[in-house]
């Protein structure tokens, strides 16, 4: 037969020994090795229960941010959107009306917000390019999901919850920015 590379090497089969036969010197080895790893620390964790500290440059899962008011930081300014390499974000602009000024903080707004968070390498461009703090990459894992539409997060499942109407999700989900920032 043709290699393909130079890397073929012709394997030379042995025949067994008797004690190679009896696999009971190889079961042996197997044993030590097993019982040598009940005394050591274990490498694994009884994870949701308990979860290891994350990395002070963790990014996770993003977070639209509202000012203290609790209106919404975006002001649909595309700058994230642009900045991302993945292109993973989406949105769509609108006009706050009169009357939605306890809404938005801004004249402008995000009437639909989408991150395909399939798309997203978690890099945080976003989070740098945004000029209004409106976007976090929080400490929070991206959950698991059966299908591809359960990972396009839509604005209601990336905006924090309002500090006026929820205050203790508010400051929950202050407290695991990244650095505690704000
Ligand atoms: S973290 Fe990076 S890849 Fe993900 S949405 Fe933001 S800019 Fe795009
Ligand atoms: S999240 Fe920030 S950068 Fe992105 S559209 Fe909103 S204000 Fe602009």
């Amino acid at each position: 037969m043709q290699a393909l590379t130079n890397r073929v090497k012709e394997v030379e089969r042995k025949p067994m020994s008797f004690m190679e036969k009896l696999y009971i010197p190889a079961i042996a080895k197997g044993m030590a090795i097993t019982f040598s790893h009940i005394f050591k620390k274990k490498p694994t964790i009884n994870y949701p229960e308990k979860t290891r500290p994350f990395s002070p440059v963790f990014r996770g899962l993003h977070v639209l941010n509202r000012d203290e008011e609790g209106r919404e930081n975006c002001t649909a300014c595309g700058l994230c959107a642009v900045a991302c390499p993945a292109e993973a974000i989406t949105m769509e602009a609108a006009e706050r009306l009169p009357g939605e000024e306890n809404l938005y903080r801004e004249e402008k707004y995000a009437a639909k917000y989408e991150i395909n968070m399939l798309r997203c390498i978690f890099c945080g461009l976003c989070e740098e390019a945004c000029p209004k703090d409106a976007i976090y990459l929080s400490e929070t894992f991206a959950p698991a999901n059966y299908t591809r539409k359960g990972f396009i997060y839509g604005k209601e499942d990336l905006l924090i919850p309002d500090p006026k109407t929820q205050p203790e999700e508010y400051a929950k989900a202050r407290g695991k920015f990244k650095n505690g920032a704000m």
